[in-house]
């Protein structure tokens, strides 16, 4: 499986794109503003789009593919996320005022997005890659999904999440990995604003990474703050870990 991490930041910045990642060129684990990096041509290949949640810096640019395509589409985009996330997003996006609800346009019959909402555990075969969505611990619902290849290799993207028994032993229960995604968006100095926003830092993750039954072949980082980028790259350099550690860096491509 070709991975291709469009975007891995936490935030904005020169050369900083905010989560998306595009698997064999036709599907999207979440939609930042890394989505913007696409030319036409390869924006037209998206035909599948998994999201964790409905924070701006995983859906930013959804709405705006959408639009830029509406034109241009053959068959729906089809977007996949968790019921309590489409119904955000159709609540507080697509609702008419931020930006139309393209699930219903040109028409009701065939519209140029359809919401797919998944169930946590059960598994959506896209082509050669099949989608399981397992829950994680983040301020709002969110999931994050292991990928399998037909050869076997698999890859859980966890989105945002924070340090958790339930997180663990939802991950445990994924078997063994190949890559495991994770965040590390705030140094260890923030840990009280990390637990309250749900999100990791270097010495969460290491607990967890300790606590994994079966320790992936390699950890990839990502969603690092940028104004914290050194700082928090600092402590993770001190982690002492058998796993094989690499932040993600935004234009990279990567195989699994
Ligand atoms: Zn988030
Ligand atoms: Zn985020």
């Amino acid at each position: 499986m070709k991975v291709e991490i469009l975007g891995c930041s936490g935030g904005m910045g020169a050369g900083q794109y905010t989560t998306c990642y595009r698997l064999n060129d036709h599907t999207l684990l979440d939609a930042g503003t890394g989505l913007g990096k696409l030319n036409h041509d390869e924006q037209l290949k998206i035909k599948h789009i998994f999201l964790t949640h409905s924070h701006m810096d995983h859906i930013c640019f959804l709405p705006l593919l959408i639009d830029n395509l509406f034109d241009h589409l053959q068959e729906p985009i089809q977007v996949y996320a968790l019921p309590e996330v489409i119904e955000i997003l159709r609540q507080h996006i697509f609702n008419w005022e931020i930006w139309p609800d393209f699930s219903t346009l040109p028409n009701e019959e065939t519209p140029v997005v359809k919401f797919n909402p998944i169930t946590l555990h059960q598994p959506v075969v896209i082509n050669e890659l099949t989608f399981t969505a397992f829950p994680v611990e983040h301020i709002v619902p969110t999931c994050g999904y292991k990928v399998t290849t037909e050869q076997g290799k698999s890859l859980a993207f966890t989105g945002d999440t924070t340090f958790g028994l339930d997180v663990l032993q939802e991950i445990n229960q994924l078997g063994k990995l190949d890559v495991l995604m994770m965040e590390c968006a705030f140094p260890n100095r923030l840990d009280n604003l990390a637990k309250l926003a749900k999100h990791l830092t270097p010495s969460l993750l290491n607990k967890l990474i300790h606590a994994l039954e079966h320790p992936p072949k390699q950890v990839w980082l990502s969603h690092l703050k940028p104004s914290q980028t050194e700082e928090i790259k600092a402590e993770l350099a001190q982690l002492n870990l058998q796993t094989k550690l690499h932040l993600l860096e935004s234009g990279e491509l990567l195989e699994v």
